[in-house]
């Protein structure tokens, strides 16, 4: 298990625009750390500096204490799995695109993963499109369910350090319980980031951080931000 920190990271896009002024927090191993806020307020960018899509302006990002400047993005790779709001799906079942890339993976590894994330019910399915008629098997899925999906096939390969940046738009088709009950599962004993769109769908995080205009404005449990107000 790792702990992820990031130390009074800086970082902007453009030279004269800050995004991030000084951003500092851990995620002690197998935590679940939610990163909540306004959009705009820099949190998707905390997930792309993780992976090092950008690097920082000043700052220092950690994995288990090494600065990632100096890990390779490929090793990088391994050790995180990030799960984006939007996924492609291939023209195959539901199964097929859990097992992507971990082709030794057992059937019953990949229907326990599929169950993790929830969309076991679908695992013999055929998204909708492609050359795929709407048909008895043919399925046109909510981006939760997509993400759901996502989520699925990247803790199928195992990292042990989760970045999950969490679909606005799981809440179509799922409850906030529904959708905590399976971040719950995926999170448990896993080094985990979510940055989330909803104070309600991260209550059981073991820390929720507030980003708002790029700094850290709060931080506490779900209890003592509602008592914030
Ligand atoms: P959040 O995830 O909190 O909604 P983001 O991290 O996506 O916020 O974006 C923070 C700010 O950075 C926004 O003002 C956004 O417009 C800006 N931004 C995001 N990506 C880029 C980019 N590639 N180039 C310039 N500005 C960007
Ligand atoms: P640990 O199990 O080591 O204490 P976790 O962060 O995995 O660490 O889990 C702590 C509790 O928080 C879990 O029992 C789970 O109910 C809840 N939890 C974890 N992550 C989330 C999340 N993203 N959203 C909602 N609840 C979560």
């Amino acid at each position: 298990q790792a702990v992820v920190r990031f130390e009074d990271v800086h970082f902007s896009y453009i030279p004269e625009r800050p995004i991030l002024k000084g951003v500092s927090f851990e995620v002690p191993a197998g935590h679940t750390v939610a990163i909540v806020g306004p959009s705009g307020a820099g949190k998707s960018t905390i997930s792309r500096l993780l992976f090092r899509f950008y690097e920082p302006t000043s700052g220092r990002i950690l994995i288990d204490g090494q600065n990632i400047a100096d890990i390779q993005q490929t090793s990088l790779r391994k050790v995180i799995g990030m799960v984006p709001q939007d996924t492609v799906l291939f023209n195959d079942t539901i199964g097929y695109n859990i097992q992507y890339g971990r082709w030794d993976a057992s059937p019953e590894e990949v229907r326990e993963a599929a169950r993790l994330a929830q969309i076991d019910r679908f695992i013999s399915n055929l998204p909708e499109g492609y050359d795929t008629p709407v048909g008895e098997r043919g399925l046109k899925l909510s981006g939760g369910e997509k993400q759901r999906v996502a989520i699925a096939r990247t803790i199928l390969k195992g990292p042990p350090i989760l970045v999950l940046d969490e679909a606005t738009s799981a809440l179509d088709t799922f409850t906030e319980k529904e959708i905590q009950d399976a971040l719950d599962r995926v999170s448990r004993g896993r080094t985990t980031l979510v940055i989330a769109h909803r104070l309600s769908t991260v209550i059981g995080a073991d820390e929720i951080i507030v980003l708002d205009h790029g700094r850290v404005v709060e931080r506490g449990n779900h209890t003592s931000l509602l008592a914030l107000g």
